[in-house]
């Protein structure tokens, strides 16, 4: 056998194959993983909010196509552990209900092909993997859990109390954010985190955001069965003659063209870099692009709809960790609508040098300094529906093309209404009613597009279910066409639910990586032990 051939291949070390790969890792089986960026350089700008924010410094320079063939600037990034290096890290389960057939004012959210009960037990590896903090019990949304959060909620600071407060006299039931940061509160001389206003968004420096380069390819690569190549941008999977089996992974490692092949290889570049892959692997035996006979790679694309809300009140708002309080009442709908709404939440802190390069509508009487200085930085995510239009296709020189109509923006629109309302509510006590000025919508990508280049939340392109007429993967994430073809990133989701869709990559991965271990012929571990032992860890 080849010194280049290996058991497993996982492509990409983001939530999804980082993940996967510290789960399979104590297997003993020879593991390649191929990664086309390197390590997030540790250096003082990974926090410099102008460097990160403004300069774009640490995005792609990579440049995409709209659907007219304008070049957009993908907000995206390729180092080891994905975009969780610059992940919010709120770690969020997908309501039980999420799973079902959901019915939306733009249409419908498709059923998954698995059931929420089979995935949690996955939910609570991961929260353990992740170091989740949160309190079960808060959220009216949450479905069912068969294990406590491994960490208590990261606490609200005083002005984020008081909202969640007058939030609560107002009726609404919000609830502390799950977040994967290794901040222990009760012992802060031994805390990792240090509780820092550039989290979301931004490298951590000192490694204490649970991001999938730190929680789990640390972790794999002490493994002698696991490798990590780095500057390893794979271009292309060859079949065998019969169409059924991936023989050959085309990589470019360091500008050199290079080639592995393996048992079984996992594609997980995120859903977008996926689709690409996979359409750009087109043979033969696969004329539309690789495990594509039924034209769905690459289609169903979804982001969600987000907004940033910057909500100015009079009072200052001098949070450091702002991510803290959720608010799910909306989330199915209410009394005044039927349908679902979506999740509000907030953004980290916003500051002025970030919003001079993001252009906010400026609020009466303030400058941009105050603005930040006062403002409620809230995050709003509704659900977009798999539309089989939105895509990803190949144009011209090889170039990503990424076509989006945003869709269910009634329910957006309601979302912020809601909001607004219930921000209309507050009662400070210095201004009483007064204190709270307005809402200003706010391009959270700086200098580039909403929705287009707003990436972030990518999911749905190579959809999993049981007809291999309407999705590419079956139940456990293999090609229906291709033999020893995985996907564990966020293309499998066939709807994209509201709340933010990593925990889900994650558990995902750790399900198919058991689902591995059986193919592999590899005795399943006592997980629930090496994940007790993960919760102890300071
Ligand atoms: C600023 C920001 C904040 C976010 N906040 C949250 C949050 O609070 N909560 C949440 O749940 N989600 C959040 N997300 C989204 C979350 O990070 C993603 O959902 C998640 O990382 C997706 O995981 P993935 O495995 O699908 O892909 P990724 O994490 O993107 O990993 C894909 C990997 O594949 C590599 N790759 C791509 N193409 C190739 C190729 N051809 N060859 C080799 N390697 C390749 C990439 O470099 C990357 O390492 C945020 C994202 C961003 C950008
Ligand atoms: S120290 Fe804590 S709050 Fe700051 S970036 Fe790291 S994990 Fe986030």
């Amino acid at each position: 056998m080849s010194e280049n051939h290996y058991d497993v291949i996982i492509i990409g070390t983001g939530a999804g194959g980082g993940t996967l790969a510290y789960h399979l890792a104590p297997s003993g089986k020879r593991i390649l993983i191929l990664e086309r960026g390197d390590y997030v350089p540790r250096e003082k700008a990974n926090w410099d909010p102008q460097v990160v924010n403004v300069d774009a410094h640490y995005n792609t320079t990579e440049s995409w196509l709209d659907k007219d063939g304008k070049e957009l600037h993908p907000h995206t990034n390729y180092y080891v552990g994905g975009n969780t290096k610059f992940y919010g890290a709120a770690l969020f389960r997908l309501r039980k209900e999420d799973f079902g057939e959901l019915h939306h004012h733009g249409g419908i959210s498709p059923a998954w092909p698995i059931s929420y009960d089979d995935l949690e037990p996955y939910y609570t590896q991961a929260e353990n993997l992740y170091h989740v903090h949160g309190n079960r019990g808060e959220d009216p949304t949450e479905p069912p859990a068969n294990s406590p959060y491994p960490w208590p909620a990261v606490s609200h600071e005083p002005r984020i109390q008081q909202l969640s407060d007058d939030f609560t006299r107002f009726g609404l039931k919000p609830f502390h954010v799950p977040v994967g940061v290794m901040l222990d509160e009760k012992n802060p001389h031994k805390s990792r985190c240090i509780r820092c206003n550039t989290c979301d968004g931004f490298a951590c420096l000192v490694g204490a955001k649970s991001d999938a380069q730190v929680v789990c390819i640390d972790e794999a690569i002490k493994h002698s069965n696991v490798t990590l190549l780095t500057n390893s941008l794979v271009k292309r999977l060859d079949t065998d003659a019969s169409g059924r089996e991936v023989k050959r992974v085309v990589v470019e490692r360091n500008g050199v063209a290079e080639s592995y092949s393996a048992d079984v290889l996992v594609v997980s570049c995120g859903a977008i870099n996926s689709a690409a892959l996979l359409l750009r692997s087109a043979n033969d035996r696969h004329p539309r692009g690789l495990a594509n006979s039924s034209d769905v790679v690459g289609r169903h694309y979804m982001g969600h709809t987000n907004s940033v809300m910057m909500a100015i009140s009079k009072c200052p708002n001098p949070t450091i960790f702002q991510k803290t309080l959720g608010v799910n009442d909306y989330y199915f709908g209410s009394k005044d609508f039927e349908y679902p709404m979506g999740h509000i939440s907030f953004v980290g802190k916003l500051d002025a040098i970030t919003l001079k390069a993001g252009a906010p509508a400026i609020a009466p009487n303030f400058t941009l300094e105050l603005m930040a200085r006062h403002s409620l930085d809230f995050w709003l995510t509704s659900e977009d529906l798999p539309d089989p239009n939105n895509r990803v296709t190949i144009g011209r020189d090889g170039k990503i093309v990424l076509t989006y109509t945003p869709n269910n923006l009634e329910a957006h629109e309601r979302l912020k209404s809601k909001l607004k309302q219930a921000m209309k509510q507050t009662n400070c006590t210095m201004h009483g009613h007064e204190c709270h000025q307005g809402l200003f919508g706010r391009n959270l990508y700086v200098g580039q597009r909403i929705p287009l280049a707003g990436v972030a939340h990518q999911n749905g392109t190579i959809r999993f279910g049981h007809d291999p007429k309407t999705s590419v993967l079956d139940p456990s994430c293999k090609a229906h066409e291709v033999d020893n073809l995985y996907v564990v990133d966020g293309s499998f989701f066939p709807s994209s639910a509201a709340v933010n869709p990593a925990l889900t990559i994650m558990a995902n991965a750790l399900r198919v990586g058991d689902h591995l271990m059986k193919r592999l012929g590899v005795p399943i571990r006592t997980m629930s032990k090496t994940y007790d032992r993960i919760r102890k860890l300071p």
